[in-house]
């Protein structure tokens, strides 16, 4: 009784192309999945070819929570990182802005590896990326797909490629990529995080060898633990490493700035940067974070109270507030990791 003929009607079409896709009949009567896979139909009214025999759940669950529209980073947000970023300008945006002169010969790699220390800019590369090529951006952590999608992550797989192939160009970032393609093979491993690995990798070959215009980013914190058939499809490998004395003087600069609370002096800057030597990126913000709550307590502590108080009542933040915000940020990066992303990057790293 719930035979819905596929094929065209005059208003909206969804109920057809719900019909359509394989699912339960919940999903189908869903007004928001509906809404999704109109979204992605061709001109034509139809769903596209790949993305037919998916779960409309999983094609709502790729175009709400994964997908992007709008990743607003930036390259002049990103502190340092010179060398990555001049890489992936010409490896990957201008590829994905002129696709009719990349070809042939200058055909780009479509899998590009950022490794290097949690909280130095891999994300912050990859969504800029997206948004200097103007392309979709897709975020997924590649732990989820092990730990949350348990017995699922196969489907949730072919449903990203699917969507995102609707959605040229397309970054697709993979986070934690080490979790999905480790070479930890073994008794261990279990039959379906094996499957889910395969189904990666015919994924990315599938786009690899077609003129789809998908670019595939894996980060990791451990690229040593990645095997031989992820390194062969990730043809470009970059190291993001910790910020520099110059990129962390910039990124107090910049948070400050934004707030209107810099008022410090190059010596003050210079002084912070020789403290916070070994801190990533993301311990920087923390740090900034901290010290500019020095002027806040100190402005409570004087009595006045917090619904009262006004921005002009707290004093800007000084070097004694980054002082006392060093008790409380620690680094996040020990130093002995640090050989192994050099030892890696000297053997498997794009040095140029
Ligand atoms: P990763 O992906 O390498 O773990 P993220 O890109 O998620 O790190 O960075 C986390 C946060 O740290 C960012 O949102 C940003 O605020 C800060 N950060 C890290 N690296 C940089 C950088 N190079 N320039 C500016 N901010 C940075």
């Amino acid at each position: 009784g719930n035979f819905i003929p596929p094929i065209k009607s005059n208003g909206g079409n969804a109920g057809n192309v719900t019909s359509r896709v394989a699912g339960k009949s919940d999903d189908a009567s869903d007004d928001s999945t509906k809404r999704c896979l109109e979204m992605l139909c061709g001109p034509d009214g139809e769903l596209p070819e790949k993305l037919r025999n998916l779960e409309p759940r999983l094609i709502e669950h790729i175009s709400n929570e994964i997908m992007d529209r709008d990743p607003n980073v930036r390259w002049d947000d990103i502190a340092g990182l010179d060398h990555a970023k001049k890489c992936v300008t010409e490896m990957v945006i201008w590829p994905l802005l002129r696709p009719d002169i990349f070809k042939g010969c200058r055909s780009p790699g479509r899998g590009l590896l950022l490794f290097g220390p949690p909280g130095t800019g891999k994300t912050m590369i990859g969504k800029a990326i997206a948004g200097e090529a103007k392309a979709t951006f897709f975020y997924i952590s590649a732990s989820s797909l092990t730990s949350k999608w348990i017995g699922e992550g196969e489907k949730l797989v072919r449903a990203l490629f699917g969507v995102a192939s609707c959605r040229q160009p397309a970054v697709i970032f993979v986070d934690e990529i080490d979790s999905l393609l480790s070479q930890r093979k073994s008794e261990g491993e279990h039959e379906s995080s094996r499957r889910l690995k395969t189904q990666f990798l015919i994924e990315m070959e599938g786009f690899d060898s077609g003129s789809e215009q998908i670019l595939l980013i894996g980060a990791t914190n451990r690229p040593q633990e990645l095997d031989e058939a992820a390194r062969r499809r990730l043809t470009k490998r970059l190291y993001i490493p910790l910020p520099s004395s110059e990129a962390r003087a910039w990124i107090i600069h910049n948070l400050l700035e934004k707030d209107g609370l810099f008022k410090l002096s190059k010596d003050e800057i210079d002084t912070v940067c020789s403290w916070t030597e070994g801190y990533s990126g993301s311990d920087m913000k923390n740090l900034v974070k901290d010290a500019s709550m020095g002027p806040l307590r100190e402005a409570l502590k004087q009595g006045i109270e917090i619904t009262k108080l006004k921005k002009e009542d707290m004093r800007p933040v000084t070097l004694k507030d980054f002082e006392d915000a060093l008790q409380e940020v620690r680094p996040s990066v020990s130093p002995n990791e640090l050989g192994t992303y050099d030892e890696w990057n000297k053997q498997f790293g794009s040095l140029s």
